[in-house]
């Protein structure tokens, strides 16, 4: 009993000490730079869904991995509105994408962002991103962090590290969507919201 009432009280008292950003749909508006290179290797647009790791899409959909990544511009995708003023706003932030690691840590430089820890999906296995890793990488535990993503497989990421979501509402893709959970319509919205968590507890 005892140790129960501690452990919840550490849940309770333990504060926001950073931010896990998924990239693609979640930071930057990057739907149609992701489409573009399936098109041009001879996929329909229909059929093209969004979320995966990019090698397993790939390999699931008949397209080869190294010209995709060849063919993606990664000068196309800007920053949702406000994403630069929230990141800069944030003490210490952290990406965890399935997007390749060439494409990703490309556009980061672009962009001149510098997360603490970016994690991209493995590159060699194709292997599906997980919070947890980032969270170790970070030192910290996952009631210290958020994860911030677009898709039911971001959400699920958070679910499975034991950490809290909010979905990208500023995506209209995921807005139509009418996720459940707590969902912000703007990045200015969200970083009003974290800037009170930030200071709580
Ligand atoms: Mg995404």
């Amino acid at each position: 009993m005892t140790i129960r009432s501690t452990s919840e009280l550490m849940i309770q008292v333990s504060q926001l000490r950073a931010v896990i950003f998924d990239l693609d749909g979640t930071l930057i508006d990057s739907d149609e730079a992701l489409i573009q290179p399936f098109l041009a290797l001879g996929m329909e647009r229909d059929r093209i869904t969004f979320g995966h790791p990019i090698e397993e899409a790939c390999r699931e959909w008949g397209i080869d991995l190294a010209r995709y990544v060849e063919l993606y511009d990664t000068t196309e995708a800007q920053p949702f509105a406000g994403a630069e003023a929230l990141l800069q706003s944030l003490p210490v932030w952290a990406v965890c994408s399935n997007k390749h690691p060439v494409s990703g840590n490309a556009e980061l430089n672009r962009l001149g962002w510098t997360p603490k820890v970016a994690f991209f999906s493995d590159a060699v296995n194709g292997a599906a991103k997980r919070c947890e890793p980032v969270i170790e990488a970070l030192g910290l535990q996952p009631d210290q962090v958020i994860f911030v993503g677009d898709t039911e497989h971001d959400e699920a990421c958070a679910g499975s590290a034991g950490c809290e979501f909010i979905w990208a509402g500023w995506n209209p893709r995921t807005a139509q969507q009418s996720p459940r959970g707590t969902s912000f319509a703007s990045l200015g919205d969200l970083q009003q919201h974290l800037s009170q968590r930030f200071t709580e507890g």
